[in-house]
C-alpha cells in the first residue's frame, strides 16, 4: 500500500547556552531518523526518555523545524514549509499527548475543546459543529451528557477519550500519539489501546505511535523502531523485532518486560550507565558505552545500517551479518 508517512534522514539541533559569555552549544536531539508508514498502519517509535522520539513526533507534526531532511505527509514535502502553508497539513496531522488534562483547558467545557479545531479551521455554524462534536463523543464511548461538563470532571481515561475526539473531528489522516496511556492504570491502558484499533479500523487512520514501553506498543504495531540517543537502531515487523530482534539494546530493552510464562523468559540484560548527553554523544556506535557485546572498532566507527532477519528488518550494528 501506499506510504502516508515517509521520513528522510531528519535531523534536528537545538542550540543551547553554554555557560558564561553567551556561548552557544549544539543539542542533536534527532540523528538522520528514516522510516516509513504505509496509510491505515501503525508504527512505534520505543526507546528511554531523551533518546528523540518525541522531538521526532514533533518535527512530523511541524510543531517544530527540522534541520535537515525530508518529510512527505499523504505526498506532499513539508519538511521546511512557511506557517502560512501547513494550513492543509494542520488538518491531516493531529496529535494526541500524554497527559490530556495539561492540554485540555479546565475552563473550556467538553464541547468547545472537541469542537475547537472546527471553528479554526471551517466555517460551519454551531448547530453544525455541536452535531458533529456530539456524533464524535459517541465514537469515543463517551455521550451527549458529557458534552457540557468541564475537563476537570472527568477520570484519566475519559481525558483521554476527549483527547482523541478533539483530534479526530478533524478526520486527520495521520495521529501522532505521544505516550497516550503512560499516564492511565493498566487496564485503562487497555481500554485506550483498543478504541485506538477500533477508530483505526473505522477511519482508516495512520498512527506513529511513540513509547518508552515495548510492552505498551507490541499489540497496536505493525513496524517497530527502536531508538537510542537519536537514532533509529533497528526497525521491522513487530513480530521480528519481539521474536528476533538483533540490536544489542533492543534486547535489553525487551528483556526487562516481565513474561508471566517462565519457559519464555528472556535472561534479564542490566545495562550499565545512564543515556550519554546528545550534547556530546559517544564516537562510533552511539550505545557503545553501555554495550555489553562492545569491541574495538564499535568506540571508532559509526555502525551502517545492514539488512535483518527479513526484507523489511534493518539493524545499526557491526556485529550483526546476514
Ligand atoms: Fe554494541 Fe558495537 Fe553493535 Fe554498537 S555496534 S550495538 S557497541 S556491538
Ligand atoms: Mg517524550
Amino acid at each position: 500500500s501506499n506510504a502516508l508517512l515517509k521520513v528522510t534522514n531528519l535531523k534536528k539541533s537545538f542550540s543551547i547556552p553554554n555557560g558564561m559569555f553567551g556561548k552557544k552549544k549544539s543539542l542533536k536531539a534527532v540523528h538522520d531518523v528514516s522510516f516509513i508508514i504505509p496509510e491505515g498502519k501503525t508504527f512505534s517509535l520505543v526507546g528511554e526518555s531523551g533518546c528523540g522520539k518525541s522531538t521526532t513526533g514533533r518535527l512530523i507534526s511541524r510543531l517544530i523545524q527540522p534541520s535537515e531532511g525530508e518529510i512527505w505527509i499523504d505526498g506532499e514535502e513539508i519538511s521546511q514549509k512557511k506557517e502560512a502553508h501547513l494550513k492543509a497539513i494542520r488538518k491531516k496531522v493531529q496529535m494526541i499527548f500524554q497527559d490530556p488534562y495539561a492540554s485540555l483547558n479546565p475552563r473550556m467545557k467538553v464541547r468547545d475543546i472537541v469542537g475547537e479545531p472546527l471553528v479554526i479551521h471551517t466555517n460551519l455554524t454551531k448547530a453544525e459543529r455541536n452535531k458533529q462534536v456530539s456524533e464524535m463523543l459517541e465514537v469515543v464511548g463517551l455521550s451527549e451528557y458529557h458534552a457540557d461538563r468541564y475537563a476537570h470532571e472527568f477520570s484519566g481515561g475519559q481525558r483521554q477519550r476527549i483527547g482523541i475526539a478533539r483530534a479526530l473531528i478533524m478526520k486527520p489522516k495521520l495521529i501522532i500519539a505521544d505516550e497516550p496511556v503512560s499516564a492511565l492504570d493498566v487496564s485503562i491502558q487497555s481500554q485506550i489501546l483498543n478504541l485506538l484499533k477500533d477508530l483505526q479500523r473505522e477511519f482508516h487512520l495512520t498512527y506513529l505511535f511513540i513509547s518508552h514501553d515495548l510492552s505498551v506498543v507490541e499489540h497496536i504495531s505493525d513496524h517497530i523502531g527502536v531508538m537510542y540517543l537519536g537514532t533509529i537502531v533497528e526497525t521491522g515487523p513487530k513480530e521480528v523485532i519481539f521474536s528476533n530482534p538483533q540490536h544489542p539494546y533492543t534486547k535489553a530493552l525487551l528483556s526487562s518486560i516481565p513474561i508471566p510464562d517462565p519457559r519464555l523468559r528472556r535472561e534479564r540484560i542490566i545495562l550499565q550507565g545512564d543515556l550519554p548527553s546528545p550534547v556530546n554523544p559517544p564516537t562510533g556506535c552511539r550505545f557503545h558505552t553501555r554495550c555489553p557485546v562492545a569491541t574495538d572498532i564499535c568506540k571508532v566507527t559509526e555502525p551502517p545500517v545492514k539488512p535483518g532477519v527479513t526484507p523489511d528488518h534493518f539493524v545499526a550494528c557491526h556485529l550483526v551479518d546476514y
